[in-house]
């Protein structure tokens, strides 16, 4: 077992940035009262959510009524796509998506349409699980209620257009469509504003941006005449789109990671971006054609790199890799142990998608760790 670890799986979550560990632990020494007290240490959380809600909504270019706090992308996803069954949507339920969205849509989305009926269409994608504006618009009829896409994706790394993302905000906004982006994978790898965007509601993932697991947010561009409705239903926090007292120290934390990780994102853009090329670049000039690459080669993260090597068995070979110190995925953590409906979406064989991987980097990523996987995976295979 290697005493080293690097680390590449930074799309299944990040480390906590130092910074927002600080906060935690300033705020669950110093701060614990309910937000909904009414007496001074009630209202001294009410502060720290607040003051976060703003820190979140200024980073991402929207107003703090529009932040709704909840436990992650999966829970934002399932109560963006369950509101289709209320009566706004009577006439039109039915809901398009990629069909390499994450599992949280995906999974939502079979639940919708095995037990309560609703439509489920999705549209055309190429090999690297790009869509376009007419991909979109095609699968889309005057019964649709939802159009619910995936921005970048987790698993292969593609990433939407935003010129095809303005044709479809118009289509949408002209046949009132409630139109849902999945930016889960994109904060702190691309610029993100969610005004610009257009979009009508969107999740984010504190994990995947140097945050706690379990703290993410949804955004409701119109919260007063949003047909999202609650899908935790209780006391009237967060506008009473979601009950539940709020994690005050995971709110604290992931406004902190946010600011940490905007303030040097350039940076670390044009970082990950030329390491994970010149990881590329070092497998393809070994590899040939033994090597197919699933990320979009124009449109994409900056950290991903999804490929398959032909008559490897990358299940077989993560496990060398972690006992070097290398440790990385196959592509999606969420999926475990069953067939990748993303990689069969794309055409992927299975015996390309035996032979899977992702490489998803981080801020901390070195070109040292870069070379060094790539020449225990070389040496390997
Ligand atoms: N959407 C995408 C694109 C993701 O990558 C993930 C996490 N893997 C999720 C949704 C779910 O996020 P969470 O872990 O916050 O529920």
């Amino acid at each position: 077992m290697s005493e080293n670890r690097a680390y590449f799986d930074n799309n299944a979550t990040t480390p906590i940035h130092p910074d927002a560990l600080q906060v935690m632990y300033n705020v669950a020494n110093n701060v614990h009262g309910n937000p909904s007290s009414s007496y001074a240490i009630g209202k001294d959380s009410r502060n720290v959510v607040e003051n976060c809600r703003q820190v979140i909504a200024e980073k991402l270019h929207c107003f703090p009524s529009q932040i709704i706090f909840n436990s992650g992308a999966s829970e934002g996803n399932n109560t963006v796509l369950k509101s289709i069954l209320e009566n706004n949507y009577s006439s039109r339920k039915e809901i398009v998506t990629s069909p390499v969205e994450h599992s949280s849509v995906r999974e939502t989305m079979t639940f919708l349409r095995d037990h309560h009926g609703v439509r489920w269409r999705t549209c055309d994608v190429d090999k690297y699980g790009f869509f376009t504006f007419e991909d979109v618009s095609k699968a889309t009829t005057r019964k649709t209620g939802i159009i619910s896409l995936i921005y970048g994706n987790n698993e292969l790394g593609t990433l939407m257009r935003d010129d095809d993302l303005r044709k479809i905000v118009q289509m949408c906004r002209s046949n009132r469509i409630h139109l849902h982006l999945d930016l889960t994978q994109c904060v702190g790898k691309i610029p993100i504003n969610l005004t610009e965007l257009g979009c009508d509601s969107a999740v984010i993932s504190g994990h995947k941006f140097y945050a706690p697991k379990g703290i993410g947010a949804l955004y409701i561009r119109d919260p007063s005449l949003s047909p999202v409705v609650p899908l935790v239903h209780g006391g009237v926090q967060e506008g009473g789109l979601r009950a539940g007292t709020e994690n005050v120290v995971h709110v604290a934390a992931m406004a902190t990671a946010l600011e940490a990780t905007l303030s040097t994102m350039d940076k670390d853009i044009a970082r990950m971006k030329m390491l994970r090329d010149n990881c590329y670049n070092i497998l393809k000039n070994n590899l040939g054609d033994r090597l197919r690459l699933f990320t979009h080669p124009e449109h994409n993260l900056p950290n991903t790199l999804s490929i398959s090597i032909d008559g490897i068995d990358s299940r077989a070979l993560l496990p060398v890799l972690d006992n070097h110190g290398y440790q990385l995925n196959v592509g999606s953590a969420c999926s475990k142990g069953k067939r990748s409906a993303t990689l069969m979406a794309i055409g992927a064989t299975e015996s390309q998608e035996k032979g899977a991987l992702r490489i998803s980097l981080g801020t901390g990523n070195t070109s040292h760790e870069v070379v060094g996987l790539c020449t225990i995976l070389l040496s390997e295979i």
